[in-house]
């Protein structure tokens, strides 16, 4: 069968696109393989009604509330590759499936983190290690708070998170700050750490950070800034432009979540510089609106 839409990545922007465009009864395909970006986190905060909720609960329902409409259908698994065969037609090959046809393609795919290196990291993402303060700041109880910096790109987080609690800048060597800089850190109140960190440790509630020199800087919690990588083969096979964040690139779309590629849509994380589950439910709801709208007027 040809589906009106096929949807890549059924979290928060697939879920949303999907729910308009199964309210106008069109007849879609979520294809989805269950790696969320923030499954890592036991709360979801800053999303109306949903706030602290866990991200599992609230992907539940919204995908409880989307399967009661006819004509949606649901894979679980990977889509590996999606091309366009005609205007109307696109083609998404699912390992040890048969090829999926639509007339319209969403992606909505996410990103994916990509930690600094550090011994106890990775363990802790999600946990005491986060990358947005407006997720996991609040909860910190404007406690003692360490920015591990990655890059100069950190300052920003050093200047922000004196909002959320006491700041510890930990360079690790990753720059050194111009006098300018100083400056700026000195008057938000940032304590500036250039020794090198041997790795993490701590429980639930608090990080250590084990410096080279053998100190330890007891944290409440630790903010860095991970590259993201979008799945960008499809991107390639597709055609589609990408645009260059700060983190890393993403898919380039018009206001409506238009990509370049005509019939191709895409939303979330995969397309903007950073995002939200608020923005994400957004950008969904634009692109399946979009997406109903081009199949009626081409
Ligand atoms: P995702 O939620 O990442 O979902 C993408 C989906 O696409 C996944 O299910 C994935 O498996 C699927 N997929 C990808 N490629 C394929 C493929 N080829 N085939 C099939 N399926 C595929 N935001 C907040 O607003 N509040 C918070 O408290 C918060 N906490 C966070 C905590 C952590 C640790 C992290 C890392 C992020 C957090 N975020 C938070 C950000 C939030 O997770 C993202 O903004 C949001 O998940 C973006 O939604 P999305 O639908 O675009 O992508
Ligand atoms: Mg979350």
């Amino acid at each position: 069968m040809t589906y009106d839409a096929i949807i890549i990545g059924g979290s928060f922007a697939g879920l949303s696109a999907a729910l308009q465009l199964a309210r106008a009864r069109r007849s879609i395909l979520i294809i989805d393989d269950g790696l969320r970006r923030n499954r890592f986190a036991a709360h979801s905060h800053g999303f109306l009604t949903q706030d602290g909720r866990p991200p599992s609960e609230i992907i539940a329902s919204a995908r409880s509330q989307l399967m009661r409409y006819d004509a949606v259908d649901w894979l679980d698994a990977r889509a590996e590759m999606a091309r366009r065969a005609d205007k109307d037609e696109f083609h998404v090959i699912v390992k040890g499936e048969s090829e999926r046809v639509a007339r319209r393609l969403i992606l909505s795919t996410g990103v994916t983190d990509i930690l600094p290196q550090l011994p106890g990291l990775k363990e802790r993402w999600g946990r005491t290690v986060f990358h947005c303060p407006y997720c996991h700041g609040y909860e910190l109880e404007r406690g003692k708070i360490a920015v591990l910096a990655t890059s100069s790109l950190s300052m920003h987080h050093a200047l922000m998170l004196p909002d959320w609690g006491e700041t510890t800048l930990l360079l690790n060597g990753s720059f050194e700050p111009d006098a300018g800089q100083l400056y700026q850190l000195a008057q938000r109140g940032v304590t500036v750490e250039r020794c090198g960190i041997e790795r993490l440790d701590g429980g639930d509630e608090q990080v250590d950070v084990i410096l080279n020199d053998g100190r330890i800087l007891k944290m409440d919690g630790l903010f860095t800034l991970p590259k993201t990588v979008i799945p960008v083969a499809f991107a390639r096979q597709l055609g589609c432009t990408l645009d260059e964040g700060p983190l890393g690139n993403y898919l380039y779309t018009d206001a409506t979540k238009a990509t370049t590629v005509n019939g191709v849509f895409a939303c979330g994380d995969v397309a903007r510089a950073a995002g939200s589950v608020a923005m994400a439910v957004g950008d969904g709801a634009m692109a399946g609106v979009a997406a109903h709208r081009s199949l009626l007027f081409g």
